[in-house]
């Protein structure tokens, strides 16, 4: 596609394709003191049934309401985070002008939009609720961060995070699992939010996605087979419970579990961190590697073990 193609899909999308029917349909439905000018911004990464059911709640619609007002014709039954909403692209128009965002800023904010095709625009303004498998699903999105986009309209949203957004530095919220309907307070483990800033400068090195792939692989298997970390962990997972006792009670999966992910962030960021430097030359042998790594990660010692998965990624990227 060249440039100008860009750019003219740019600007065809950001005018609405019949703004007259949108906007009136909808506004004919929504009672008079929400009507007027209700901008509903996106979060990053949100996902599409979210930030509808956003825009409908702050039109103070139920979610088809608002699509019927939009002219967009719904099929299924859903409900995030188990079930994501499938739009058009004539039907994303619609949404957009809806949400007086243009086209492309809302593409940028949900990943499951910026698929749409817009060649296939000549089809009918619809949406179908589709179902998602457990690693597909989104997680809570930091609560004051969604009551700030939504005109204190609602706390609720669900975002397909990406995996240096774990948690929110400014709120100190995370929702590490898509099973938890509430994000956990992370006030009590400050070494989180350290992290948070030290994966942000993570992602500036040029192998962070291989090193960091290769980090949470490894924490990851630490953490189930109890090794290394185990006692750090706990503690950790105590404090978080303290602070956020719903993760005991959400009842699909032990808190051990719901909260791995957040409980061994610091140390996939520090492990992740030094792998990347490592990497680069490998001029180290096994043993100096994981002298360096145990010295990052505050342990005494990391022995030679073939069954330990870093050592296994460590001789693996020697040859
Ligand atoms: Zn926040």
């Amino acid at each position: 596609m060249t440039q100008t193609d860009v750019t003219a899909r740019a600007r065809a999308a950001s005018v609405p394709a019949q703004p007259s029917v949108v906007t009136a349909r909808a506004w004919l439905q929504a009672p008079p003191a929400a009507s007027g000018v209700l901008r509903v911004r996106p979060l990053p990464s949100e996902a599409t049934a979210s930030y509808v059911q956003r825009l409908a709640t702050a039109y103070r619609l139920a979610l088809p309401q608002l699509l019927d007002g939009a002219g967009i014709t719904l099929t299924g039954y859903g409900t995030p985070p188990t079930a994501e909403l499938i739009l058009t692209a004539r039907a994303a128009r619609h949404v957009a002008a809806l949400a007086r965002i243009p086209l492309p800023h809302l593409r940028h904010a949900l990943p499951h939009l910026a698929l749409l095709d817009d060649a296939h625009d000549t089809e009918t303004a619809a949406a179908r609720w589709k179902r998602l498998e457990a690693g597909q699903q989104p997680v809570r999105a930091c609560t004051r961060c969604t009551r700030h986009r939504s005109h204190n309209a609602t706390d609720t949203a669900w975002v397909h995070r990406p995996r240096h957004r774990l948690v929110c530095p400014r709120h100190q919220q995370a929702a590490p699992d898509p099973r938890l309907t509430s994000t956990v307070r992370t006030r009590a483990v400050p070494e989180l939010v350290a992290a948070h800033h030290a994966h942000q400068r993570l992602r500036r090195h040029p192998r962070t996605l291989t090193a960091w792939t290769a980090a949470r692989a490894i924490t990851t298997r630490w953490y189930d087979h109890q090794q290394h970390l185990t006692h750090r962990w706990r503690q950790r997972l105590t404090r978080l419970i303290a602070d956020s006792p719903h993760l005991v009670t959400t009842g699909s999966a032990s808190p051990a579990l719901l909260a791995r992910d957040l409980v061994t962030y610091p140390e996939t960021v520090a492990l992740a961190r030094t792998l990347a430097v490592l990497q680069n030359p490998p001029h180290r042998t096994t043993d100096d590697a994981l002298s360096l790594i145990a010295h990052r990660l505050g342990l005494p010692h990391l022995a030679s073990n073939a069954n330990d998965p870093l050592w296994a990624f460590l001789t693996h990227t020697r040859h």
